[in-house]
């Protein structure tokens, strides 16, 4: 019987696939860990056929350990920004994909900012003009890659962020993207159904390159990959999946993800989100061509702080140790870091901006060390919650997720600098559980996703505020000091 989802789910740091039941019980995963490139200071780079690769062995693996019968539907979630390019002829990639994170066009950014054109892009896209978006990615490629150039003029070349380079691998061609996901190039507009010629043409981007915009759920696409044909029937960008997965249908409910970045999406439902501080307005959900969009503040640095400490710096064997080092100490002995590895999103948008350790002293460990980068963590979600209040989307409570929601001391430590309410899902996974709701419900297996999300979502637990205000203020005014260095 055809009652699992199968889930692609293509990080940024690995690529798994996961198989659902209709309970939302995961029946079976297999995941393996992505290379990343760091070519120069700022630049990070994936190799898209190993993405490709090793998600078509951990989806066979998955397959074979539910059956291939068993699959009723797909569901697809990813990194998103990140560009991929490609030759239509063969279908092999023609460059390395330039991901999310990378600051390689920083400068044309700002110069398109210093010309007078943010204002405009903005109120069409939702998005600004930052390194972070593909648009520009897209252009560099073109600027600098002779093979891309060479595909271009031919008529051969593809663009597409990462979803769409998977549906083309997994449909034998077919060139698509979901509505989510191109909300994030900087050349969807929020009220436009298919890419904007007039935005193309500001980025030098080929149209003809761009993939056709589909719903995020429903029959979109089908695979014969596994044997069977399997229904495509939910596509989303890992934030919005994980908003879904979070069950943030209604208007104003938010939930914040802490991986590698951290992102805070509100549901604005049908109303287009216009930003008078600097946080972004993107499509949440697309079905029927009908959309939901949503508000959202993205932080580039969460969990990749962590890693840092750990792979760079060798300060901790694993990510999990923080939450005992952090408990360790007392406090962070004035420790502050100001996680701008790779420049600082919203709501300060600095892209040259770098990281910083204040209050060091020769008293400093590693725990010190350790609990002041969980704390920044507060710290960031703090300005996005001021930013988000200031837009007229105060925050009620907070519903959290992702790999490094696990840690139970940062959870708490939300909680207690936010002043809100923290509410963290028994399974933590739910940007996988956000596709895999999509799917269900886009393959007919439930009548709404109100309907899966009841049917699939788990149990939570909340954390509550546990300190006063003068010891919330001490804690922020400690972190615009830090701020104020960067
Ligand atoms: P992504 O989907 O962006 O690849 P994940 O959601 O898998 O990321 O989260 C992984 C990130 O979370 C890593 O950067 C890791 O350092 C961090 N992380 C994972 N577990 C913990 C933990 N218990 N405490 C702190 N950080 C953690």
């Amino acid at each position: 019987m055809a009652d699992h989802v199968l889930v692609l789910d293509s990080g940024t740091t690995s690529t798994r696939a996961i198989a659902f039941d209709l309970a939302g019980n995961v029946a079976a995963v297999a995941q393996q860990a992505l290379s990343q490139h760091y070519p120069k200071p700022g630049w990070v780079e994936h190799d898209a056929g190993e993405i490709r690769d090793r998600m078509l062995a951990c989806m066979r693996e998955v397959a074979a350990k539910v059956g291939h019968g068993s699959i009723a539907a797909i569901g697809i979630t990813n990194q998103r920004e990140t560009v991929v390019a490609w030759d239509r002829q063969g279908g092999e990639p023609l460059a390395r994909a330039i991901v999310w994170q990378d600051r390689r066009t920083a400068d044309f950014c700002a110069d398109l900012k210093a010309a007078g054109e943010e204002p405009a892009i903005q109120q069409a896209t939702g998005l600004l003009l930052d390194p972070y978006f593909s648009a520009s990615k897209m252009r560099w490629m073109l600027e600098n890659d002779g093979q891309v150039r060479a595909a271009a003029a031919a008529g051969r070349l593809a663009f597409g962020t990462v979803e769409s380079w998977l549906l083309y691998n997994l449909t034998g061609g077919e060139h698509l993207s979901d509505a989510s996901n191109a909300s994030r190039t900087l050349l969807l507009s929020l009220e436009g159904a298919q890419y904007d010629p007039g935005l193309c043409e500001v980025f030098g981007v080929p149209h003809s390159a761009l993939p056709q915009v589909v719903d995020t759920h429903g029959a979109l696409a089908m695979t014969d990959l596994l044997g069977p044909t399997i229904p495509i029937a939910g596509i989303a960008g890992d934030q919005q999946a994980a908003t879904i997965g979070q069950g943030c249908f209604a208007f104003g409910e938010t939930k914040a993800t802490y991986g590698t970045g951290a992102f805070v999406l509100t549901n604005k439902g049908s109303e287009i989100p216009q930003s008078h501080n600097r946080l972004l307005g993107t499509v949440l959900m697309q079905h029927k061509g009908k959309r939901t969009y949503a508000l959202e503040g993205s932080v580039f640095v969460a969990g990749s702080l962590v890693q840092w400490l750990r792979d760079s710096l060798g300060v901790i064997a694993s990510a999990s140790e923080t939450e005992a080092l952090a408990r360790s100490v007392p406090d962070s002995g004035g420790v502050t870091i100001v996680p701008a590895l790779s420049g600082l999103g919203a709501p300060h948008w600095l892209a040259d901006a770098r990281g910083v350790i204040t209050g060091l002293s020769f008293a400093t460990g590693k725990a010190h060390v350790a609990r002041a980068a969980l704390e920044a963590m507060a710290h960031q979600t703090h300005d996005l919650a001021e930013a988000f209040a200031a837009d007229g989307a105060p925050w009620t409570d907070l519903r959290i997720d992702g790999g490094m929601s696990a840690n139970d001391w940062m959870a708490q430590d939300l909680a207690d600098v936010l002043g809100l309410e923290v509410e963290r899902p028994d399974m933590v996974e739910t940007t996988a559980l956000g596709a895999a709701i999509l799917a269900a419900t886009g393959a007919g297996l439930f009548a709404s996703l109100e309907e899966a999300a009841t049917a699939m979502r788990g149990k939570v637990r909340t954390f509550s505020p546990r300190i006063d205000d003068a010891a919330r203020s001490a804690r922020l005014d400690r972190w615009k000091r830090a701020l104020a260095a960067v």
